[in-house]
């Protein structure tokens, strides 16, 4: 198995995109050892705060400042640049390539992006290498060393264990085949969406970047979904709304089943959604746990919030069906999401 895997960053081109600025209004995490922590306080001396996440390997790792606390990061100009380019954080310097630590190093893009395009000049596989050289080494083998000890008494705590590598090509393949339809959305799946749209904490709520690079946010309050629109300041504006009851059963166009099913290949082929599979295995601690049953109904369960979430979409659009352009779309919805979600290893 190779140490680091580059392969979901091949083929894709990338441009940042001027005004655009999304990435910044996250709560991006940096941590105490980068180079350029002690500058970075240096310019403010209130500009982290202590991520606390009670796991003792995350320890030392604090997020930039938010402006108003859920705007953008308070280095973030008003043309949307950074102020402090040149020492920005490990994690604001590679976006939106994540790295994830778990059996392997795996690079792969985050979707939440709008920067990428067929017809762009940088190449991610090319900008992923760099920044690899770019590290010192003593740090990814410090990461490695530790998400490896974390995958390397698996084999022992779960009664029906299967290597990650093989895992993956066997969910590949289970992607491949999935149905796609609206009519049978399970409750649990109903009941994770209607969580993450109630979110009392702003920052959880699922957020997006439209065409015209405008960030949005959505939340179910008293039977309403609200489109709100959220300012770098951390304002927040009202654009609409629409009745939760009306997120009914739609139709996929034959286009659209194809695009979710890439999607979903995409999502399998990616380390960090094998680690959640795990993470979850050993959590349930059932002796008799499946793993390849529970990694299915894992994979179902992300292709439900998906489907609900391209529905979510369609109707603020106004469209019968949900087609291609609602699932690319959706995409970019969906991706924020997934990065947040834990996983046995460490996402960067
Ligand atoms: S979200 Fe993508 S396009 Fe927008 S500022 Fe960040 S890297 Fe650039
Ligand atoms: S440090 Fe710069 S790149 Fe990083 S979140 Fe803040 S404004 Fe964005």
């Amino acid at each position: 198995m190779t140490e680091i895997d580059f392969t979901p960053l091949k083929g894709i081109k990338f441009n940042c995109l001027d005004g655009c600025g999304f990435c910044c209004s996250f709560p991006a995490e940096v941590r105490e050892w980068e180079k350029y922590f002690p500058m970075i306080l240096e310019k403010n001396g209130t500009a982290f705060r202590k991520w606390e996440n009670g796991h003792s390997c995350l320890n030392g790792i604090f997020t930039m400042r938010q402006q108003d606390e859920k705007g953008a990061c308070i280095f973030l100009c008003d043309d949307k640049k950074c102020g402090i380019y040149d020492i920005r954080s490990l994690l604001c310097r590679i976006f939106p390539v994540k790295f994830f630590f778990g059996w392997r190093l795996q690079l792969y893009p985050s979707m939440s992006c709008r920067g990428f395009s067929k017809d762009e000049k940088s190449d991610m596989m090319r900008l992923g290498k760099e920044t690899i050289e770019e590290l010192s080494p003593g740090f990814i083998e410090n990461m490695l060393k530790e998400s490896k000890a974390m995958y390397a008494d698996l084999s022992v705590r779960l009664e029906n264990y299967i290597a990650p590598d093989v895992l993956q090509s066997m969910l590949l393949e289970y992607a491949g085949e999935m149905e796609f339809s609206l009519s049978n959305i399970s409750s649990a799946s109903r009941a994770g969406f209607e969580a993450e749209l109630s979110s009392d904490c702003f920052i959880d709520l699922p957020s997006y970047l439209t065409k015209d690079l405008q960030w949005q946010v959505f939340k179910l309050e008293n039977g309403l979904v609200r489109r709100i629109l959220l300012k770098q300041t951390g304002e927040t504006e009202h654009v609409d709304s629409m009745l939760y009851s009306c997120l009914t059963v739609r139709t996929l166009s034959s286009d659209a089943v194809e695009a979710v099913k890439r999607y979903m290949r995409l999502i399998t082929s990616t380390d960090h959604f094998i680690g959640m599979v795990y993470r979850k295995a050993v959590e349930q601690k059932t002796p008799d746990v499946q793993l390849l049953l529970l990694a299915i109904a894992e994979l179902e369960n992300v292709k439900e919030l998906f489907l609900l979430k391209a529905d979510l979409l369609s109707k603020f659009e106004k469209q019968e069906y949900i087609d291609e352009k609602i699932i690319e779309d959706t995409i970019v919805l969906f991706d924020g999401y997934l990065a947040t979600v834990p996983a046995l290893g460490m996402i960067l």
